[in-house]
């Protein structure tokens, strides 16, 4: 548990492993909810809507920015992506942590919040090579959107300079711990 209303933010390229790190801190903080998006992404094949995101049409997602029900969103390999204001208030009203699964843009954007206290964490992994691997492995993408996601890592981590804390994803374990240390050493 967390005593307080913490606010984490986690960034990296794509396939440094967030999904993974996300659900592990979900399990272990039973008070921490995953602020969950909309995108006008297909989901993959092991994607619930409601649960991983709320996967809409580019026509609702495009009313939903003009009503400003968004705290902030970024258009991602051609998809757009953003975090509702609806479902973070609902996560806190309950007096839950949250934790946000965005990219840079989103965090800069979220950082203009200045009354929000983010905990920014960007996780990077191991190098490029295993990186290229874990999407490969992850298998749920097709070889073109890999190659797309793979040229965007140089893009993403120039990036670091807007976090609290860098991760490295080398062994899953340690990297938990890790970040563990980070949200303890907030909880206060
Ligand atoms: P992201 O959400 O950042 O795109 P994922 O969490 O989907 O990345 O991870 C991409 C792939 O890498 C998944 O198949 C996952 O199981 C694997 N993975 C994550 N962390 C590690 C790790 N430390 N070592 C090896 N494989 C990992
Ligand atoms: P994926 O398609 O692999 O699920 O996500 C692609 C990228 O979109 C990841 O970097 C992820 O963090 C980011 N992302 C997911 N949801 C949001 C969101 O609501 N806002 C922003 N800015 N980025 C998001």
């Amino acid at each position: 548990m967390t005593n307080s209303n913490l606010m984490v933010v986690l960034s990296s390229p794509s396939g440094a492993g967030k999904t993974t790190l996300t659900k592990k801190i979900q399990q272990k903080f039973q008070n921490f909810k995953i602020s969950v998006s909309h995108t006008t992404r297909k989901a993959r094949p092991n994607e619930v809507d409601g649960i991983d995101y709320f996967f809409v049409e580019k026509d609702e997602f495009q009313k939903k920015i003009e009503n400003k029900d968004f705290y902030e969103y970024a258009k991602i390999f051609n998809n757009y992506y953003g975090t509702s204001k609806e479902s973070v208030n609902s996560i806190l009203k309950n007096n839950n942590s949250i934790l946000f699964d965005i990219d840079w843009q989103g965090n800069k954007q979220l950082s203009d919040y200045k009354e929000l206290k983010l905990i920014k964490i960007f996780l990077v992994p191991p190098n490029k090579n295993e990186l290229k691997k874990r999407l490969i492995q992850r298998n749920q993408d097709n070889k073109d959107v890999i190659e797309e996601r793979l040229k965007a890592f140089d893009k993403d981590t120039v990036h670091w300079l807007d976090y609290d804390y860098i991760v490295i994803n080398d062994n899953l374990d340690n990297c938990f711990t890790q970040i563990e240390k980070i949200i303890f050493s907030n909880n206060n």
